[in-house]
């Protein structure tokens, strides 16, 4: 039913990985202890956010073997609560997050209870913490580096099937948060990564005070008095927009100053606190465009590790023509905005679509628009406020 009134979904790149998570499994040491050494599993390696490919279209990942000098075999040996009330901050260990599990890879595959597939974690190899720590890290970097693979440097990795941007995508996001998290953001004292790498706690005690003749015990942190006694990876919504005008004629794009010439896109922006969705699309517009809009609807999500970001992805119309009339005066962020034609917006998504820094096609005219290729959301948003159909997606759609 929902499918004859809206169309198909969208699905966009970096999203519906085909790993099963298991979430609930994350705190459960046993089944970890089974996934890490499993023959089926597969490490997703990254060094400073940079993925270990085999070639830009493809990633490379490791089994346990290549990484084991950095990964003891002990790591998930003690239970979480074990770990927390022997904390020591001098010892430390690699950033390792469990993805999920394979399901399609049945034959061979970990079994577990109900559930069976092939095991994937992200492992952050970039030589840090303990000089012991380092070394084994650089030890595994050189044997990797031997097989002439190579870490993948781009801004936004945008080249890879869409299974393993969205397997990708995961491992950049959590690595990332680790990363950025290692001291408590409440009392400044250093965290612990705890739930297979999607939590981070802030023990009470650090057996490395001990040492500096203080003791054992930390001061008190409002973390641990709380229900909300640890921290979470962190999501930042924002919101994107295809913009039609009264006459359903027209379409709202705008440009920023560090776009290449003739591209324009959507507008985007934060949704801030305390702000549905649709009021952050309403100011979003407003501010950037001078444009006053009425309704809005939700079209599709994009996931957009770059570092944590949601693209909730929007088409929204203007009531009024009155209400149409740009104006840039408000916040200065773009360089342009301007109303175009469908049939010039539909010419664009044919021939002139590609990704930022990268030529149009061979049938792109010079002087014509150019818009964003069909992984952004921007290009799936803009397609969608062309076609009457508005909530039909491309034909990616897995729904
Ligand atoms: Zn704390």
């Amino acid at each position: 039913m929902l499918s004859r009134q809206f169309g198909r979904e969208t699905v966009n790149y970096f999203s519906s990985s085909p790993l099963n998570r298991l979430s609930f499994l994350r705190a459960d040491h046993p089944f970890l202890s089974a996934a890490l050494k499993h023959p089926s599993t597969r490490f997703v390696i990254l060094k400073d956010l940079a993925p270990l490919t085999k070639s830009p279209a493809e990633l490379y990942c490791v089994q346990y073997e290549e990484v084991q000098k950095l990964v003891p075999v002990t790591i998930y040996d003690k239970s979480e609560e074990e770990i927390i009330k022997e904390y020591d901050s001098r010892r430390t260990s690699p950033q390792l997050v469990f993805l999920g599990l394979d399901e399609s890879c049945k034959q061979g595959g970990l079994s577990w209870k109900i559930y069976t597939g092939a095991p994937y974690f992200a492992l952050d190899v970039t030589p840090k913490g303990s000089e012991e720590q380092q070394a084994n890290a650089k030890d595994v970097l050189s044997a990797l580096e031997a097989k002439e693979l190579s870490f993948l440097q781009a801004r936004v990795a945008m080249t890879f099937s869409a299974d393993e941007a969205a397997i990708y995508a995961q491992a950049r996001a959590l690595i990332d948060w680790n990363t950025r998290n290692t001291f408590c953001g409440t009392c400044g004292h250093p965290t612990v990564s705890v739930n297979s790498g999607t939590k981070r706690a802030c023990p009470p005690i650090d057996a490395a005070r001990i040492a500096e003749g203080k003791p054992a015990e930390r001061p008190a942190c409002n973390t641990r008095t709380t229900l909300s006694n640890l921290s979470f990876p962190r999501t930042d919504p924002t919101i994107i927009v295809a913009v039609i005008s009264t006459d359903a004629k027209r379409i709202l794009l705008g440009r920023s100053k560090r776009f290449p010439p003739n591209w324009y896109s959507t507008l985007a922006g934060f949704v801030e606190p305390a702000e549905s969705v649709e009021d952050a699309v309403r100011r979003e517009v407003w501010e950037e465009a001078g444009v006053t809009l009425s309704r809005v609807i939700i079209h599709s999500s994009q996931p957009w590790p770059y570092p944590a970001n949601l693209m909730i992805g929007a088409i929204a119309q203007v009531s009024d023509p009155a209400h149409e009339k740009i104006s840039l005066e408000h916040d200065p962020e773009l360089e342009d905005a301007k109303w175009f034609d469908v049939q010039e917006v539909e010419e664009a998504l044919r021939v002139g679509t590609s990704s930022l820094g990268e030529k149009a096609g061979p049938d792109y005219k010079e002087g014509g628009l150019r818009l964003p290729p069909p992984t952004a959301i921007a290009n799936q948003l803009i397609r969608a406020a062309t076609n009457i159909d508005l909530f039909a997606g491309d034909n990616n759609s897995k729904m």
